[in-house]
């Protein structure tokens, strides 16, 4: 028995399915989950001590690889000062300051402890705001797990056939509109019958959570013009794609502008941090300025900022963002390949250092439809493959894979290597 088959036992006995969030269970895929002892720069290592090349890197938050010595040292200095207060500090404003300087459409940004949170409040703020209460999301998309949002979710909840949660009162849920993403015809047509009722749009700029779908040209510029006709806000969810896709998310690759604006994973540089921000006017309705109530005992937290802080100034070192691309473009290229070679159908989608590989025969994939069609049995064993080759994917075929700044071209070769080995067994 593996010492990670071991401690996902012991796990089973105190932790509902041995795990904090269900994807980590490997359903999906089968087996057992590796148990992480830790973690430096581009590689895992488990509890047996195996050395793991991983593209998963915390469901993407550690964009500069992990346990950077200076976000590290950052962390245990702050530490030594006390780890949370309750009371304003410093560091928040610093950060603030720096996602206000850097992102075109954030005047003012509120701290919270996750993504889920994050979106959670950007709605509430913009039926608040809009004094509506439908909303508009689309399929497959994952915006956390708070209740309005968990309709034909995205991630984990598709992984675990739950789009729709129990637990979700249907008086609630029929809030919530579910569109199909990409499909820049259905949005307009619903503005046209019910735009007057909407508070919002949420989207993620490139969905991440059925594995990885960018926005095909027009969708996303068809979301801001219906929302600018029907009085609506648009919510860009970059909690994923926020200094991942770019420097300024993907909001600035595509060139969109957002009303409100979430972010979180990167921007904690691996501490829970999430955040939503936007313009001046809408972000002045959040208490204490304005009516609308949101708070958090430990938003904000010394730790966590300085962890987003020092991940932020080091993200922007020139060219970071465009070796990142380019190295996510040599492993997209050379798995392709290898796949070619073994005669297995494989379609891929990239965006930035996000990427994700379809078994299909579909030539491209922009929909929430062609990934369910992908053939599943087969990713399931093309990841337990790759898993025996020390290569850590996404136990899931509805994940997005993520490059970082500290994987080599020598991590990459051997990537590609492994694929090659794999798709031989697989073919
Ligand atoms: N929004 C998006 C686009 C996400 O990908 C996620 C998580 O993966 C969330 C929101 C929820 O964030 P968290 O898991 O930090 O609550």
């Amino acid at each position: 028995m593996s010492k990670s088959e071991q401690l996902f036992a012991e796990a089973q006995q105190y932790i509902p399915g041995g795990v904090n969030s269900p994807v980590r269970a490997f359903r999906a895929v089968g087996g057992t989950p590796l148990f992480i002892q830790r973690a430096e720069g581009a590689y895992l290592y488990d509890a047996d001590g195996k050395r793991y090349i991983d593209y998963v890197q915390s469901w993407g938050p550690m964009v500069l690889g992990h346990a950077h010595p200076d976000v590290i040292e950052a962390v245990v200095e702050q530490a030594q000062s006390g780890l949370s207060f309750g009371a304003p500090t410093e560091l928040e404003t610093e950060l603030a300051e720096e996602l206000c300087r850097l992102w075109p459409n954030m005047d003012l940004v509120r701290f919270v402890n996750s993504g889920t949170e994050a979106t959670m409040s950007a709605i509430r703020l913009a039926r608040g705001y809009t004094g509506r209460d439908k909303i508009v999301k689309f399929e497959g998309c994952y915006h956390g797990h708070s209740d309005s949002l968990l309709v034909k979710a995205g991630s984990g909840a598709l992984t675990m056939g739950v789009p729709s949660s129990p637990g979700v009162p249907a008086s609630l849920a029929d809030h919530t509109i579910t569109l199909s993403y990409n499909d820049a015809d259905g949005v307009r047509k619903c503005f046209d019958e019910i735009g007057d009722q909407i508070a919002c749009i949420i989207v993620e700029p490139v969905a991440g959570n059925m594995n990885c779908i960018p926005p095909l040209p027009g969708f996303l510029e068809t979301l801001r013009e219906v929302c600018d006709q029907h009085g609506a806000l648009l919510i860009l969810d970059e909690v994923m794609t926020g200094f991942r896709v770019s420097l300024t998310g993907a909001q600035g690759h595509y060139g969109i502008e957002a009303d409100i604006t979430t972010l979180g994973k990167v921007i904690g540089g691996g501490m829970p941090v999430g955040a939503f921000g936007g313009k001046r006017e809408i972000m002045e309705k959040i208490a204490p300025l304005g009516p609308i109530y949101q708070a958090g005992t430990l938003s904000g937290n010394p730790v966590a900022m300085v962890a987003g802080l020092e991940t932020l100034r080091l993200v922007q070192e020139p060219g970071l963002y465009e070796e990142l691309t380019a190295k996510t473009d040599r492993l997209v290229e050379g798995v392709l390949a290898a796949a070619r070679e073994a005669g297995i159908p494989l379609t891929a989608n990239k965006a930035g250092s996000m990427f994700g590989f379809f078994f299909t025969e579909e030539p491209q994939v922009s929909n929430y439809q062609q990934v369910m069609a992908c053939d599943t049995e087969r990713f399931n064993r093309f990841f337990h493959g790759m898993l025996e080759e020390g290569v850590y994917l996404a136990p899931a075929s509805y994940e997005a894979g993520f490059m970082s700044a500290a994987h080599s071209d020598e991590d990459i070769e051997q990537t590609i290597a492994a694929a090659r080995r794999v798709f031989a067994r697989l073919a």
